[in-house]
């Protein structure tokens, strides 16, 4: 098991990692490997409650998401309205 020296900002507990992993990131100067690990803390209410919130905070960011396309696609058949409502208006002429 792997403690980190910094203690956890939430409770003050032990952190530690729980896994490490590498992702290959491809950049214009070429692909670099990041290693990547990811932290936990030791006290298990408090990772429990992290682990809570950070899932409500996807579903928001997801929600958000959705909101933000369904609203692009308004935009896009307001656009195309538009185009199409000028191009009746010239044809009239
Ligand atoms: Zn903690």
């Amino acid at each position: 098991m792997t403690y980190i020296d910094q203690p956890c900002e939430r409770c003050g507990s032990k952190k530690r990692i729980s896994k490490t992993w590498t992702e290959k990131l491809e950049t214009m100067r070429g692909v670099s490997i990041l290693e990547i690990s990811q932290i936990i803390c030791t006290n298990e209410a408090c990772q429990d409650l992290f682990d809570r919130n950070r899932a409500e905070e996807l579903v928001k960011i997801n929600e958000r998401k959705l909101a933000k396309e369904e609203q692009d696609k308004i935009r896009r058949e307001n656009v195309a309205r538009s185009i199409n409502e000028r191009k009746k208006a010239k044809s009239a002429y």
